[in-house]
């Protein structure tokens, strides 16, 4: 726990959050500024920065986490889809670091707009790029 982090304060209690789930070593709460509402964050209570860093085995109990707390935020919103979606790092997004999955309610039409995507310039390319990934596995 950090006393900076303001997810650390919401995990511990001494800041207010509107919760809707919570396990030994997790808790989801609604995002105070939603893309939708039921917008909910899933954090871990102990503090960890990314993905990177954690070190607990929440893989379990994240999925189950993950998926109970996402049929609800459907069923509550009456949504038709779901993006579960985790940021690391500033280049990607992360404003809190500490962290936590968005699990966010989406519906037809909604003008949430995706990435824009393109393909590989060759399919030379598409293979040196995996094999670059695959080269600096540390499994
Ligand atoms: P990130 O960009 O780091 O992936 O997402 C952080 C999320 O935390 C944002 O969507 C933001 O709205 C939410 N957030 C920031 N501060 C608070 C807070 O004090 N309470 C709650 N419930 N959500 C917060
Ligand atoms: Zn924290």
């Amino acid at each position: 726990m950090t006393d900076e982090c303001l997810f650390c304060r919401i995990a511990e209690g001494t800041l207010p959050c509107a919760k809707v789930y919570e396990t030994d070593r997790l808790l989801a709460f609604l995002d105070i500024n939603p893309a939708f509402p039921g917008h909910t964050l899933i954090i871990p209570k102990r503090h960890v920065e990314t993905l990177f860093t954690l070190d607990e085995p929440i893989g379990d109990e994240l999925l189950l986490t993950m998926r109970c707390v996402g049929a609800a935020v459907m069923e509550a919103t009456g949504a038709a889809g779901l993006n579960v979606i985790q940021n690391n790092g500033r280049a990607a997004w992360q404003q809190v670091d500490h962290v936590h999955w968005h699990l966010i309610p989406r519906f037809p039409d909604d003008g949430l707009a995706p990435w824009k995507q393109e393909a590989y310039g060759s399919p030379d390319a598409m293979r040196i790029m995996a094999e670059a990934i695959r080269n600096n596995i540390r499994a």
